[in-house]
């Protein structure tokens, strides 16, 4: 076993054989004509994100970073000291983090144990009216949050989804990021969709808060050095935009191999007898389209399979996200404890991130698989 080739929780050189002529060629095609930042390919990509999101009518706004969409999403709405935002806690930091750069405080609300995803009836009891100024749901792993059930406990206050690993999953057939006011995605390189650095992108079917997220983008500018409102850098770079426009093409192929990989674990670990014991539940794909930016196992023993599987097997993985924000030391003020969010603190203790990126192969799951059965049988 332990002669096995190591197998990497995410290989973007895979990637990068099949399209790496063509980003190339891009990104060449970039520094011929001196247009470094926003121009042709940023607008070319804004209208390709927004058409794959089914948002027709509606605005994309090509920025510096997912962490930034959010950020700027919060700004458009004016959010600030005083305010509240509800979202989840176990997420990555930058869902809360951007809601305490506005001034505004984080509240949170429990997941629900099986998607990993906000529990609407915890928004429902978070949101203090007038207080409460935006909801953020996450699309974590790649699966949508129960989209109905929160726009209705949100009500009227505006909910801005955080779809970072979510482009392209659906909800009863709506994309991530077009149910809410607005969707904040990332093109982080280990995203579904990553560039060649830190991009991100927000869309919103209402055009009049994506044009004030336009504006936001470039210090709140109008005409040059008029400044209606105060902004940021948050603006996107025309390389990102020509590797991305390149990838885009090939997103769906490669999250129906996630899916697919997904489902060959699944049968696996089935198969191997792992599931009901050492493995508390499969991911549960529900009626939507999960984009597997994650494939995540609820695990007996789990800090013990980790260190296995790193050390001794060879097998990348990972926990996202281990300390849940409720948590954070930089979040002390706000007053939380251990036991506020149950379900999330056990997801921070339980949970494993295994690789299932897209050109995985069934004989390195196999191994993976195997090498899990090994752990459990103590061998
Ligand atoms: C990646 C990620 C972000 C931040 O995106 P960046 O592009 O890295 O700034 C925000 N939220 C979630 C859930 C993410 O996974």
């Amino acid at each position: 076993m332990a002669d096995h080739a190591p197998v990497p929780l995410l290989d973007l050189g895979a990637q990068y054989d099949a399209v790496g002529d063509d980003v190339r060629a891009a990104v060449e095609r970039v520094l011929a004509t001196h247009i470094f930042i926003g121009g042709p390919e940023v607008e070319g990509l804004e209208a390709e994100i927004l058409d794959y999101c089914g948002m027709p009518g509606g605005s994309a706004v090509g920025l510096s970073s997912g962490t930034d969409a959010l950020l700027a999403a919060l700004m458009a709405l004016g959010v600030g000291p005083g305010d509240e935002v509800v979202t989840t806690p176990f997420t990555f930091f930058a869902t809360a983090g951007t809601i305490h750069r506005t001034g505004a405080a984080p509240v949170f609300a429990d997941i629900l144990p099986e998607t990993f995803n906000l529990d609407p009836e915890a928004v429902r009891r978070a949101i203090a009216r007038p207080r409460t100024k935006a909801v953020i749901p996450v699309h974590l792993y790649g699966q949508c949050a129960d989209m109905d059930a929160i726009l209705d406990a949100a009500g009227d206050v505006p909910v801005i989804e955080d779809a970072a690993q979510a482009l392209g999953a659906e909800d009863k057939g709506r994309r991530a990021g077009s149910m809410g006011l607005a969707g904040c995605f990332s093109f982080f390189p280990s995203k579904n969709l990553g560039a060649t650095g830190d991009a991100g992108m927000l869309v919103s079917r209402d055009p009049s808060f994506g044009e004030r997220v336009r504006k936001l983008r470039n210090h709140g500018e109008t005409t040059r050095y008029h400044h209606q409102l105060v902004g940021g850098n948050f603006r996107l770079d025309a390389m990102h935009a020509a590797a991305l426009r390149v990838k885009l093409p090939h997103l769906d192929g490669w999250s129906d191999a996630r899916g697919r990989n997904a489902e060959k674990y699944n049968t696996l670990f089935r198969e191997a007898g792992l599931v009901g014991d050492a493995i508390a539940a499969l991911p549960d794909k529900g009626a939507g389209r999960h984009v597997f930016n994650q494939y995540v196992l609820r695990v007996k023993n789990r800090d013990a399979l980790v260190k296995f599987l790193q050390s001794d097997a060879k097998v990348g993985c990972a926990i996202y996200y281990p300390i849940p924000l409720h948590l954070q030391e930089c979040f002390a003020y706000l007053g939380y404890k251990e036991g506020d969010f149950p379900a999330a603190e056990r997801a921070a203790q339980e949970t494993i991130a295994l690789p299932v990126f897209p050109e995985l192969t069934g004989e390195q799951q196999r191994y993976v698989v195997e090498s899990i059965k090994r752990f459990y049988a103590g061998k």
